[in-house]
């Protein structure tokens, strides 16, 4: 929980982003976004901030017990629409010039609002007006990612005891997922992604009831939730000695990681991270093989701004929190990706994941 005055801050620092933007308010449905603005944690809700700094929250009866608890702000419970009651309150407030979240709103939820505006309304399509102010986490935020950090990595560290020849990536998942929960993780941060052998090659494939083999790679991509928060994290295991190939493979991507966490600074775009690992695989002949961005930022959800992929210009600052995860997969022979998940410091990174990047050898 962030401490008292921490949503009405956030607020504050929207509605001067509304100034700037000419709004008279924002109409937010994305829930994480809710979440951020006013503590509600529950599945159906519509807020309306103003450029004044308030906020109204609105939601079901399922949810009136919940909102009246969390929410830092006004709460109207609703029987029907939730927008129809929202547009209601902002014609009563006299405000006119609506913002709405372009990537959040389906397309009938957006005609269902453009039939409700009276004479002197408009809507005014907006793109990352919440996200933006998200990237930068407070003390409490950071606490949060910093804890579900530890609980994803203590689990997967445990969890191997168990990982052997025969077993199924999806038990190896499955155990990883357990423990995450008993060390006080809400729920996992995506779906735990355990691949082995030549799978390993798929950098976004879920756990399946394929067996881990002897003498294969297993690569392990997990994160937890704590208080919201998602951590993330990628490590590599061996069953058995591995050979040289996989061995240059392996210290190809782990090069390539440190030149990334290396080039973390305050004030630089963020595609110079990417680019520093880019370089480094493009040495090892790996270019081709590194088909992913290097980084994303996360929080609330578990891909948010910024992204740390070619061309992104935007500047890195103290107190984003990112990942860096190089990879490089050879089709029909395996991938490596190591991952960790970092905070931008004032004059570096601090790297929030503490397991080991040792090619661990089962
Ligand atoms: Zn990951
Ligand atoms: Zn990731």
């Amino acid at each position: 929980m962030p401490p008292r005055g921490e949503y009405s801050q956030r607020r504050r620092r929207l509605a001067a982003e509304l100034e700037r933007r000419k709004l008279d308010a924002v109409i937010v449905t994305a829930l994480p976004n809710i979440r951020y603005l006013s503590g509600f944690t529950g599945s159906n809700a519509a807020l309306l901030a103003t450029a004044a700094g308030d906020a109204v929250l609105f939601t079901d009866p399922r949810y009136q017990i919940q909102a009246a608890d969390e929410a830092d702000c006004r709460v109207r419970v609703v029987k029907g629409s939730l927008l129809k009651a929202l547009l209601e309150t902002a014609r009563r407030k006299g405000l006119c010039r609506l913002g709405f979240e372009a990537q959040r709103l389906s397309f009938a939820e957006h005609e269902m609002l453009r039939a409700g505006l009276w004479l002197g309304a408009w809507l005014e399509p907006q793109t990352g007006l919440i996200e933006d102010l998200r990237m930068v986490k407070s003390p409490a935020e950071l606490e949060a990612i910093r804890g579900a950090m530890q609980i994803a990595s203590r689990a997967f560290c445990e969890a191997l005891c168990i990982a052997r020849p025969g077993v199924l990536e999806i038990e190896l998942a499955a155990e990883i997922e357990y423990r995450m929960r008993r060390l006080g993780a809400e729920k996992p941060a995506f779906d735990s992604i355990v691949l082995g052998g030549a799978r390993t090659a798929l950098p976004h494939a879920r756990a399946g009831r394929e067996p881990l083999r002897a003498n294969e790679l297993v690569l392990v991509d997990v994160g937890a939730v704590k208080a919201g928060y998602s951590s993330d994290m990628t490590r590599m295991a061996f069953l058995g000695r591995p050979d040289e190939r996989v061995k240059r493979l392996y210290e190809a991507v782990r090069e390539a990681q440190q030149a990334a966490l290396e080039a973390v600074r305050p004030g630089l775009a963020a595609d110079v991270v990417d680019r520093a690992a880019r370089r480094l695989l493009a040495g090892h002949g790996l270019e081709r093989a590194f088909v992913h961005s290097t980084g994303h930022g996360l929080g609330l959800e578990i891909h948010e701004a910024p992204r740390l992929g070619k061309g992104e210009r935007l500047r890195l600052a103290a107190g984003m929190v990112v990942t860096v995860e190089p990879g490089a997969y050879l089709e029909g022979f395996g991938g490596v990706r190591i991952e960790d998940t970092i905070v931008v410091t004032s004059n570096g990174c601090e790297i929030l994941t503490p397991a080991s990047k040792e090619l661990l050898a089962l």
